[in-house]
C-alpha cells in the first residue's frame, strides 16, 4: 500500500508540476487597491455567453446594466484537465479556486496542494465566515442546484441532493435562498438556526442579524411573474444586500441567474433572453448599492455558455447551434478598475475567486486552501 501511495503521490507531483506550467499561471494582476473593498458580490449568469447578451439586446431592444461596468474581460471555463465544464465544476472553480471533475461540487479527488485523496477546498462563503464576515447565496435554481451548492456544500456529485442540503443546513452561511429542495423543511432549518421562509412577504420581513433558508416556489422563480408571493431575483438581491451589509466586517454574496442555462438547453430564446434581463436587473441592484456604498466590488461572470449561440452575419439573426454547454470563453465584468482585473484580460475561471479573496484582504496561503 505504501509503495502504491508513494507512486501515486510521485505521479501526481509530476503531473501538478506540468499542469502548473501549462495551466496555473495567473493572468489577474497584482495591481489592485488593497483594503478598499469590504464587500464582494459575485453574480453568475448560468449559461450566459457573450452572444447570450448580444441576442438579448438585439431581440428585446434593451441595454444591459452589466455592460456599463468599466472592466470587460473574459474567463476560460475549463474544468480539471478538459476544455469543458458543467455548473458543478464551473461553480466550484468560481467558489474555491480549484478546477475539479465535472459533476463534483466543492470537492476535489486529488488535492493539488497536499495530494490527499478527496480533499475538500474551502469556498469563498466559508472563508468569509471564518473571518467573521457575513456570507450568502441567492439563486433562481433550487438551493441544492450545482451553482449554489458549490458555494455552500461539498459533494462528490451534484446529484447527491440530501448530502448537499445537509451540508448547507450545517453551514454557517447567513442566508441561502432559492427554489425549494425536497431535503429542506421548517423543522431541520430551525434545528440548524435558520428562519425558514417561502414567500416574498416572509423575505421582506427578515431583519438584519437573522439567518434564513429561503425555499421559494421553483416554478415561480423560473417564470418570473409578479402575480404571486415569490420574489424575483433583483428583489432577492436587494434584500440579501440589505441584510448582509449590516455586518460591520463586510460580506460576500453570490447571486446566480440560473434560468438562462435552462432555457438555452431547450434552445428557447424567449426564456433565455427574459432570464438574462431578469439577471441584469439584479446586477443593476448590486451596482446601485456598490456605487452608494463605495466599499463594494461587483463581479459578473458565467460558469459556461449554453447553446452555442451564433449570429448570422448577413441577416444579423442569432441562432442556437447546440443543446449543450460549450467551451467558449464567457464574460467577466468588474465594477472597478482597481481590483486587479483589466479590460481585455483573459483570465481562468479559478483565478476569479482567488482575486476576490485578495481584494477582501486574505493572504495567499489562505486561499485557495484545504477546508
Ligand atoms: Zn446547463
Amino acid at each position: 500500500m505504501a509503495v502504491i501511495k508513494k507512486a501515486v503521490a510521485t505521479a501526481m507531483a509530476i503531473f501538478m508540476a506540468v499542469y502548473g506550467f501549462f495551466g496555473m499561471t495567473g493572468n489577474v494582476s497584482d495591481d489592485y487597491t488593497e483594503g478598499k473593498y469590504k464587500n464582494v458580490i459575485l453574480m453568475i449568469g448560468d449559461g450566459m455567453g457573450f452572444n447570450t447578451i448580444e441576442a438579448t439586446k438585439a431581440q428585446k431592444g434593451v441595454s444591459m446594466a452589466m455592460e456599463t461596468m468599466p472592466v470587460k474581460a473574459q474567463s476560460q471555463i475549463f474544468s480539471f484537465l478538459i476544455p469543458a465544464t458543467d455548473s458543478a465544476a464551473g461553480g466550484t472553480a468560481l467558489a474555491t479556486g480549484c478546477r475539479v471533475w465535472i459533476n463534483s461540487v466543492g470537492l476535489f479527488p486529488f488535492d493539488p496542494f497536499t495530494i490527499n485523496d478527496f480533499n475538500v477546498p474551502i469556498n469563498l462563503c466559508e472563508l468569509a465566515k471564518r473571518d467573521g464576515m457575513a456570507a450568502g447565496v441567492v439563486t433562481t435554481d433550487k438551493t441544492s442546484g450545482a451553482t449554489p451548492s458549490s458555494f455552500s456544500a461539498h459533494a462528490l456529485s451534484r446529484t447527491m441532493e440530501e448530502n448537499i442540503s445537509a451540508d448547507q443546513l450545517s453551514s454557517e452561511l447567513d442566508l441561502i435562498w432559492g427554489g425549494a429542495s425536497a431535503s429542506v423543511n421548517k423543522e431541520n432549518a430551525a434545528e440548524n438556526g435558520f428562519t425558514y421562509i417561502s414567500t416574498e412577504t416572509e423575505m421582506d420581513a427578515l431583519k438584519a442579524g437573522s439567518r434564513s433558508f429561503g425555499q421559494f416556489s421553483y416554478s415561480d422563480l423560473y417564470n418570473y411573474r409578479d402575480d404571486n408571493d415569490t420574489p424575483r431575483i433583483a428583489e432577492m438581491t436587494e434584500k440579501a444586500i440589505e441584510l448582509l451589509s449590516a455586518d460591520e466586517d463586510g460580506f460576500f454574496l453570490m447571486v446566480e441567474g440560473a434560468c438562462i442555462d435552462k432555457f438555452s438547453h431547450n434552445n428557447e430564446f424567449e426564456g433565455a433572453t427574459m432570464s438574462t434581463i431578469e439577471f441584469d436587473k439584479a446586477v443593476k441592484a448590486a451596482l446601485d448599492f456598490a456605487e452608494e456604498d463605495g466599499e463594494t466590488l461587483v463581479i459578473v461572470t458565467a460558469d459556461h455558455e449554453t447553446g452555442g449561440i451564433k449570429q448570422n452575419k448577413k441577416t444579423g439573426e442569432f441562432y442556437y447551434t447546440s443543446g449543450e454547454h460549450t467551451s467558449v470563453d464567457v464574460p467577466v465584468f468588474v465594477s472597478a478598475e482597481d481590483a486587479g482585473f483589466k479590460s481585455g484580460d483573459k483570465v481562468k475561471n479559478r483565478e476569479i475567486p482567488v482575486q476576490i479573496a485578495r481584494v477582501l484582504g486574505f493572504e495567499k496561503n489562505e486561499f485557495p486552501a484545504a477546508r
